[in-house]
């Protein structure tokens, strides 16, 4: 017979459902494969679809990986049918019952567990339940987050020593105690759940996710240590935290139709015409504008956003989460004419990584998620930051005041979803960052510096590399678990 430790590693992996996990926790599910672990996702059937061309194109690599699919628990929790994403979620009651619909996956994931008997759980952090499921068959858990060390820094520093309370005002500018470097926020800043006093379901169960987080075996980190080893050190010996750095995980994606189909649910015709607009440039000529998967602006500040473009007289490719069917009030009249052959506005899904990689696009103006945040590092370019909610103030901190390949556009309060009655941030603020970032002295400064960093990255994921390094750790140390 043969022994455990010759048996093939087996991982299960249950991404939150949002694109800023389904995306790196699909890319990290290949790593794992490419280094001859068996990876199995788990997920619902709406967000099937995200994950089945990968899987595919995987399968035909010849990559061991799988896709599970499960119900929703949606008649349970009293939800509608098919909002299976947070995305989908749009009012207070409604987000209040997907929480208790992630919840109740938990006997689906067990049933599961019991009948494949995996070797480890990996499962993003609002799944609080899956360190216990997974102890019940003897196996660990290990969670992913989502955003790198500097941010869980921040956060771990704000959540332990609380300075927002022992400041007068929300605009009052205070350090964030105990960290490697002197950085400074406001009340603005943080995300509502930090500010909020009292029970909301969501603080609840972060108050479960945490101590959760104490009895897991470890926490997966999608960065690599040359982009912020401060604070990767900070994380494992100031907070104790045992974690592996395997990132930029998106720079798993080399086939083609993985860089370009990336997240895409739909048809790649948008894709065909974005690269033949992209190839007509010149390098460094573009700017790549996007706002993630989740945020969307108020029209108010859309028409903000096409003057300033217009008025820097730069060239761009801006996604807009809009329907083609909406009232088109949030563009000014008759810039799409004005814009031909200058600006590209994308409606749906970008090809992010496609864009990113490619030789015409100079600077990212991003909203600052983790991960395209260290999509733009990957890709050696320098960002005009945005932030808009959650941890985005803190990483835009990494980018313009730690690395420094990076200018804030100058947001300064976090989005709680509230209707917007002007915009917050200005055409001229808009036209000035990308002139910034595009043009002068300083400008090549960061784009010499995002160059360098972008090779950096490429280095960590490959043999010998930070990241790679860690990868092979990691799967060393499950594998002796077994033995
Ligand atoms: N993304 C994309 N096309 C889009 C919007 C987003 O490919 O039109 C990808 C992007 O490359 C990134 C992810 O979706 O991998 C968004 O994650 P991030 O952490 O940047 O932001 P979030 O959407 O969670 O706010």
């Amino acid at each position: 017979m043969e022994t455990k430790t010759h048996q093939q590693l087996h991982i299960f992996f249950l991404p939150y459902m949002v694109q800023g996990h389904t995306l790196p926790l699909l890319d990290i599910a290949k790593l794992f494969a490419s280094r001859g672990v068996k990876s199995t996702i788990i997920t619902t059937p709406v967000n099937a679809p995200l994950f089945s061309n990968s899987i595919e194109t995987s399968k035909s690599l010849g990559l061991e990986i799988e896709l599970l699919v499960i119900k929703f628990p949606s008649t349970e929790v009293g939800l509608p049918e098919g909002i299976e994403r947070t995305k989908l979620v749009k009012t207070q009651e409604t987000k209040e019952k997907f929480y208790k619909a992630i919840t109740a996956l938990q006997k689906q994931v067990e049933q599961l567990l019991d009948q494949h008997r995996p070797h480890c759980l990996v499962a993003s952090t609002l799944f609080h339940w899956a360190t216990d499921v997974a102890a019940k068959f003897g196996i660990p858990r290990l969670i992913f987050h989502g955003p790198g060390f500097f941010p869980l820094c921040a956060a771990m520093s704000m959540t332990l020593y609380q300075p927002h309370m022992k400041v007068s005002s929300d605009s009052e500018s205070f350090v964030i105690p105990n960290l490697p470097h002197e950085i400074k926020t406001t009340r603005n800043e943080l995300p509502t759940f930090l500010t909020q006093n009292g029970e909301t379901g969501l603080n609840k169960m972060l108050e479960v996710c945490r101590k959760a987080e104490e009895r897991s075996f470890g926490i997966i980190i999608n960065s690599f240590y040359e982009l912020e080893p401060d604070y990767a050190d900070h994380y494992r010996k100031v907070f104790r935290r045992k974690s592996w750095h395997i990132g930029p995980v998106s720079l798993c994606n080399k086939a083609e139709k993985d860089i370009s189909g990336r997240g895409r649910e739909g048809s790649v015709d948008e894709v065909h015409e974005c690269l033949n607009w992209l190839n007509s440039k010149k390098p460094n000529s573009v700017v790549y504008i996007c706002f993630g998967s989740l945020s969307s602006f108020s029209d108010f500040q859309l028409v903000e956003i096409a003057i300033g473009l217009e008025a820097s007289g730069k060239q761009f490719i801006w996604v807009v989460k809009k329907e083609k069917n909406d009232e088109e009030e949030w563009l000014p009249e008759g810039f799409e004419q004005r814009m031909e052959g200058k600006g590209l506005i994308i409606r749906g899904w970008a090809p992010q990584l496609l864009i990113l990689q490619h030789e015409a696009v100079g600077a990212f103006l991003t909203h600052c998620g983790w991960n395209s945040i260290l999509e733009g590092v990957s890709a050696g370019v320098p960002m005009i930051t945005w932030p808009v909610f959650a941890d985005q103030f803190n990483n835009e901190k990494l980018v313009t005041q730690i690395l420094r390949i990076g200018v804030a556009i100058g947001a300064q309060k976090s989005e709680d979803g509230s209707v917007k009655t002007e915009a917050s941030v200005k055409s001229e603020a808009i036209k000035k960052a990308v002139t910034e970032i595009m043009e002068g002295d300083e400008a090549d400064g960061m784009r010499s510096k995002a160059f360098a960093l972008g090779e950096t990255a490429k280095r960590a994921v490959e043999e010998g590399g930070s990241s790679f390094s860690d990868l092979t750790a990691l799967i060393e140390e499950l594998r002796s678990l077994g033995s």
